[in-house]
């Protein structure tokens, strides 16, 4: 069911404006922008409810972020059941935890199953609403064009493009000074080409932490900064998931109660992690993870690393200090090889959609309750910005789809009644 927009299958309404030189797509159906899991699901849950739709994806193929910005080892975190999309689970012979390349697979042929095929190379860089048309007009820019941008018109836009579209790298003093090579997990495959050398990992947080074991691993030597309480746990407990635990507990019980279990578990499998330098923060993991959206690290193996020495905890980073020197805000100073940002993403959002009234000024959804935040006012939808992972990309993606449907069910009916009506005057 999908729309090829005009520009790229040049069968359609498309024209060209003549004032702008940009040209312009009216596309049947939503535009979706992003073809990461969130915007493959609603293509998918449109299919399945006969609706057309255009999406419009940056890069040069699907789910851009598992591809190209991801370490070689990454394993989804949670247990796959967690992970499934809407319509397809997960193959049988999949392990519990799929590799990147098993979800990556599983991607491509859910694309394939329902015919997914998006526009790539297309950057969103504006997109507002028309309320005098009732429309969304949508600007993507075309790397592959020479810039070119075309308006896509819709009077439906979902907004896909992801809890994780930009890196975030911390402003740190001096940094230019520093000799040794700098970069930013998303561009870090393996800890092979780190041997021997000391690297600097900077936060905790579940990319942190496999990193450094990692570099462990293939014999570097790892340490890592920590600036703020973290919360670890056992990624299982009792032999299933700490995840699937807790899902099950928050059916019956409130949440502080749940957190509580959950740190008397971890406390009886990992032990005290203060005393080793990771400070638990005061509220527990899931209210944390309710109220900020950050994630508890489930720990595949870098705690007991952090218990050996292997890993070392060093305080949050004060300055570069020339050459090799890193400066901690306790006044110690320390020479690495290697700095690696593990400092997380950031929705683009605000940088392209204009007046939304579902988006925070920092591009995260608006609605306290995730149920209600995938819809806003003048058919504007958002699927994966619940904080929920995958799984809330997923329920998203089946109510945005379904209140579409109804809506083009509804528009096409009048279109049908209009015809009769014209073709018995
Ligand atoms: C290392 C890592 C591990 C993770 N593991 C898990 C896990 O195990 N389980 C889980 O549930 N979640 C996990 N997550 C969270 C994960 O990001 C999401 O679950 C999932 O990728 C979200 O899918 P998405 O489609 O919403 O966003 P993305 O995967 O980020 O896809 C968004 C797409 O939109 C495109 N895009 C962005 N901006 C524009 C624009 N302006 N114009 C056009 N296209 C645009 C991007 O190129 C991208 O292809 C993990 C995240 C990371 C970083």
């Amino acid at each position: 069911m999908q729309e090829q927009a005009a520009d790229a299958a040049g069968n359609s309404p498309s024209r060209r404006d003549q004032n702008s030189g940009a040209g312009c797509c009216l596309v049947r159906g939503p535009i979706i922008v992003g073809a990461g899991p969130s915007g493959l699901a609603v293509a998918a849950a449109l299919s399945r409810h006969a609706v057309p739709f255009t999406v419009l994806e940056r890069s040069d193929g699907i789910a851009d972020l598992w591809t190209n910005r991801t370490y070689d080892r990454l394993r989804l975190h949670l247990p796959k059941v967690f992970c499934e999309l809407p319509h397809v689970g997960f193959p049988a012979d999949f392990p519990t935890y799929p590799t990147k390349h098993d979800f990556l697979r599983y991607l491509r042929s859910y694309a394939a199953r329902f015919a997914v095929s998006p526009l790539f190379g297309r950057t969103v860089t504006r997109a507002r609403f028309d309320a005098a048309a009732s429309l969304w007009r949508v600007t993507a820019v075309s790397a592959e064009d020479g810039g070119r941008a075309t308006e896509y018109v819709s009077p439906w836009l979902v907004v896909a493009s992801g809890e994780n579209a930009e890196v975030v790298v911390p402003k740190v003093k001096g940094r230019g000074r520093f000799a040794g090579e700098v970069l930013h997990s998303s561009a870090y495959r393996s800890g092979e080409r780190f041997k021997g050398m000391r690297v600097l990992v900077v936060g905790c947080g579940n990319s942190g932490m496999e990193m450094c074991l990692d570099l462990c691993e293939h014999g570097a030597m790892p340490f890592m900064s920590v600036r703020s309480g973290v919360h670890v746990l056992p990624r299982e407990m009792f032999g299933t998931s700490t995840f699937g635990i807790a899902m099950k507990l928050l059916k019956w019980l409130p949440i502080k109660l749940v957190d509580r279990f959950l740190l008397l578990v971890a406390k009886m499998v990992l032990g005290d992690t203060e005393k080793h330098g990771l400070r638990r923060p005061k509220l527990g993991p899931l209210e944390i993870k309710n109220i900020t959206g950050k994630s508890p690290v489930l720990d595949v193996g870098a705690w007991s690393l952090i218990k050996s020495g292997n890993i070392k905890i060093v305080p949050e980073v004060e300055s570069f200090t020339g050459g090799n020197g890193v400066r901690f805000v306790d006044g110690n100073e320390m020479d690495f090889d290697a700095v690696i940002f593990a400092t997380g993403y950031r929705s683009n959002v605000p940088s392209w959609l204009k007046d939304s009234e579902l988006f925070t000024e920092d591009g995260k959804a608006k609605a306290q309750q995730p149920a209600s935040s995938w819809r806003g006012p003048n058919g504007l939808y958002c699927v994966g910005f619940s904080g929920r992972g995958l799984l809330g990309a997923g329920a998203d993606a089946l109510s945005a789809a379904a209140d579409i449907a109804g809506r083009w069910q509804a528009v096409a009916a009048a279109a049908a009644a209009a015809g009769a009506k014209i073709s018995s005057v």
